[in-house]
């Protein structure tokens, strides 16, 4: 069957039995990490501000808590569904793995959309969703985060409530906190850095200098501008970016063949990570079609918008100098692309290596909130890096040692120190 066929969930669940498969896990331990050990189903009644009731459909799955404790998102989204909370709680539990922080995976949803309601509707949702779930979260038990249309100010109601029925100050039961109430400074740019970081050091695997390397990223986003910057700063030349018009409804690529200027770009980019186009044409670029940032002259690509870009389909087209593909956003690559990439021998460095410096820096977080003690910005960055830096390196070695696919590589670190970690507790 083809993976179009499948959902979200059916494609995380066949990525693990392939692995599964190459480490020789037992039945036991497949049965227990293909599915989440609990998932809660929830209503969530608000009172609207018209004076009618409402009652939102809320969900929280802990995949795997065998490393520590579950850790990810909640995500408030019109086209929610269980099954792409169980699929993003899984390959929360192997993010967390392969970047061996002591946590597990988790992940939160609301069926709503947040632009349709109203600041008071929103805090109301936010603390009905912790009613919900109050016993089964916690700092020692899962840390919820921002993600998909929440944001900070939607995790400090929620850990208000949290505290409100506990009595007492949990700071650590939430990440993704205001700097100042509790969050990490560099969060902002973990992701995008930590995408760098691992970059700079495939960059050195294979003998080639940051100074002479040319790049085309896609998005211009939290992610991708953070990444666009650090690559800059170790000399490196990113020639075109591709991000969504809303005006036009589609997106397109800006070209400037000497360089693109990122503090200029996004002097002139929207809220949402969309260019103007028309000042983008009085400075210069050249704006070409939204696939176009993928066929370019350029010897590294940084996906770093949205799932399914590189597929079977315009594989293809990539130039023959790229050596390279740092995935910042989450599964930009599909199956038939994959196959493509590992034959011409790219180096790719997987999604949930590459964007992991998100979830490292809100362990951060949670560390720093449980001490009451938060470190400077060039702190929290230099232990990323460590992190980010010994990840890249523990898959890369395997991959060469056993002649696997980065991807394969990643997940065989990932779920065997999970399958491990159920052994030594006796899971299985
Ligand atoms: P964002 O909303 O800040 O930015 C997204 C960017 O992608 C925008 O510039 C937008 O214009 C562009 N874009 C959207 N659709 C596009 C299209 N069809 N073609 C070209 N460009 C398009 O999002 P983000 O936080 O930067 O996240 C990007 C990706 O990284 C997502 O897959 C996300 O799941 C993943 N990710 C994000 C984080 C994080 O900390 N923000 C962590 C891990 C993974």
């Amino acid at each position: 069957m083809s993976s179009k066929a499948f959902n979200s969930f059916q494609i995380a669940q066949a990525q693990f039995d392939k692995v599964a498969e190459y480490l020789g896990l037992d039945a036991a331990t497949r049965e227990l990490l293909r599915y989440p050990l609990r998932e809660y189903h929830f209503a969530i009644p608000v009172r609207m501000d018209d004076g009618s009731m409402k009652i939102f459909r809320g969900f929280r799955v802990q995949h795997n808590d065998a490393r520590g404790p579950g850790k990810g998102g909640i995500r408030f989204h019109p086209q929610e569904t269980i099954d792409t909370v169980k699929a993003l709680s899984m390959w929360m539990t192997w993010k967390c793995a392969v970047v061996d922080i002591p946590l597990g995976g988790a992940k939160g949803g609301v069926i709503c959309d947040p632009h349709n309601l109203s600041q008071r509707e929103q805090e109301q949702l936010c603390r009905g969703w912790i009613r919900q779930v109050v016993r089964n979260v916690g700092p020692v038990a899962d840390v919820p985060a921002p993600d998909v249309m929440t944001n900070s100010q939607h995790m400090l109601w929620m850990l208000d409530e949290f505290e409100r029925i506990m009595g007492g100050r949990f700071p650590g039961f939430i990440t993704g906190k205001p700097v100042g109430m509790g969050g990490s400074l560099g969060r902002t740019e973990a992701t995008g850095y930590g995408v760098v970081f691992t970059l700079r050091e495939a960059m050195k695997e294979l003998g080639i200098k940051a100074e002479n390397t040319e790049a085309s990223v896609q998005g211009l986003g939290n992610v991708s501008r953070y990444a666009i910057e650090l690559y800059q700063q170790l000399g490196g030349k990113v020639i075109a970016v591709s991000c969504w018009d809303q005006t036009d409804q589609c997106s397109y690529t800006y070209r400037k063949m000497k360089g693109i200027d990122l503090q200029q770009l996004l002097s002139i980019t929207d809220r949402f990570g969309g260019i103007n186009k028309a000042k983008a044409q009085e400075l210069g670029y050249e704006v070409l079609p939204g696939d176009a940032w993928m066929e370019q002259e350029v010897d590294i690509l940084i996906p770093a918008a949205i799932e399914n870009q590189l597929t079977g389909d315009n594989i293809g087209k990539i130039s023959q100098r790229v050596k390279i593909i740092a995935e910042g956003a989450n599964g930009p690559t599909t199956p038939e692309a994959d196959v493509k990439i590992r034959e011409r021998g790219i180096l790719l460095i997987p999604d949930f290596l590459a964007n992991a410096g998100g979830v490292t820096c809100s362990y951060f977080e949670q560390v720093q909130s449980n001490m009451n003690y938060f470190w400077s910005k060039e702190e929290v960055l230099g232990k990323l890096d460590m992190k980010m830096t010994a990840a890249y390196y523990a898959v890369s070695e395997l991959a060469r040692r056993e002649k696997l696919y980065m991807r394969d590589a990643a997940y065989a670190i990932a779920i065997g120190r999970v399958a491990q970690a159920c052994h030594d507790r006796g899971w299985v």
